[in-house]
């Protein structure tokens, strides 16, 4: 069922909402971008539409509300592990097509990666239900039809927003409750059929271990700075590091926390005994790449970028995560050729 509501209106409805849901969406932060002057968008918990900025893509994903960027594992006192107390919470995030699927692929790495699911990772993603938020343009460096996630059906509501009020349709039954008594219309939300930029996509089965020692990775080594902004901000990237804190008023106290960490950021690879396996620039970018675009397909079948562009968006360096795509399905190609 779908519905035309005034602003007015789906903000009283949001606040029933809220007394079931922690509700999450992209939000304006001024004055907290990338350069000086201009504003950042990221996830924080709304109570009015007003708040959402639904009008540019967000700098950075809804991935931080089931993987935090740091979180306790459990804290230590003295001789005991403690896992810390959760309140069962249940969310309801304003999601884009390509970040509904960017949700799948932390799904594949965290419940679906062998036979052990994630419980810090799984106990939030069981509550969280989507409203999907249609795009009516294609935003700068997204090229999502490229990747297959500029549609998805996977959402309990779809929303396109209006000047003073919003269309809404609600598929999933557990939120008809909360929109008795209002006017019926036909709505569904919007997908993009195109982007600016075009991704062709290596044939697997064609690339060779030639590849991984290929010039092309030199200009990355040179350009990429190790900042790791396009790890962070990437709705697909997962990885973590384990931290163990003591407290300075008793080193016997502590916590065991796991933050973010990236394949681009120096330290990511060293191990014990001062083993480090992608020191230079270039072999981390081939990595994230091939990780991207090839190893996670082979396992889970399913590319795990999803093409959000917000890579290109972050990167300090300008460099572009299609055209380096591109570049390897040209090198395949030509490879192929030659031989
Ligand atoms: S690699 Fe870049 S384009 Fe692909 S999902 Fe991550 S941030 Fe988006
Ligand atoms: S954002 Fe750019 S410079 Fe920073 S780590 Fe990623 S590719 Fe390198």
């Amino acid at each position: 069922m779908s519905y035309k509501i005034s602003n007015s209106k789906f903000n009283e409805i949001l606040e029933r909402l809220s007394n079931d849901y922690e509700i999450y969406a992209p939000v304006r932060i001024k004055g907290r971008g990338r350069f000086s002057d201009t504003d950042n968008i990221r996830y924080q918990k709304i109570s009015k539409v007003e708040e959402i900025e639904y009008k540019e893509k967000s700098r950075f994903s809804a991935k931080e509300i089931p993987f935090p960027a740091t979180e306790t594992i459990f804290n230590i006192v003295g001789e005991q592990l403690l896992e810390p107390l959760v309140k069962n919470r249940k969310f309801l995030v304003f999601l884009r097509s390509c970040d509904i699927h960017a949700m799948d692929k932390l799904d594949s790495i965290f419940l679906k990666n062998g036979d052990v699911q994630d419980p810090y990772y799984k106990r939030k993603r069981d509550n969280i239900s989507y409203i999907v938020m249609g795009c009516n343009k294609s935003f700068e460096n997204c090229f999502c039809v490229s990747m297959g996630t500029n549609k998805t059906d996977n959402y309990s509501m779809g929303i396109g927003f209006e000047q003073d009020s919003v269309k809404l349709e609600v598929k999933d039954s557990i939120f008809f409750d909360y929109f008795n008594n209002l006017d019926k219309i036909d709505f569904k939300p919007d997908f993009v059929e195109e982007n600016d930029i075009v991704v062709n996509l290596p044939d697997g089965e064609k690339i060779d271990t030639s590849l991984f020692n290929d010039e092309m990775w030199e200009e990355y080594a040179k350009r990429c700075i190790a900042c790791g902004r396009c790890n962070f901000s990437c709705p697909t990237c997962s990885c973590f590091t384990t931290v163990d804190i003591a407290y300075d008023d008793n080193v016997d106290n502590g916590e065991r926390r796991r933050t973010w960490a990236g394949c681009h950021v120096d330290k990511f690879t060293d191990m014990a005994g001062g083993h480090v396996f992608r020191n230079d620039y270039g072999s981390r970018m081939r990595f994230k790449t091939m990780h991207k675009i090839y190893d996670f397909n082979k396992r889970f079948g399913s590319h795990m970028c999803v093409g959000c562009g917000r890579c290109d968006d972050q990167c300090p360096e300008y460099i572009s995560f299609s055209n380096c795509i591109n570049k390897v399905t040209k090198k395949v190609n030509d490879t192929i050729k030659e031989g």
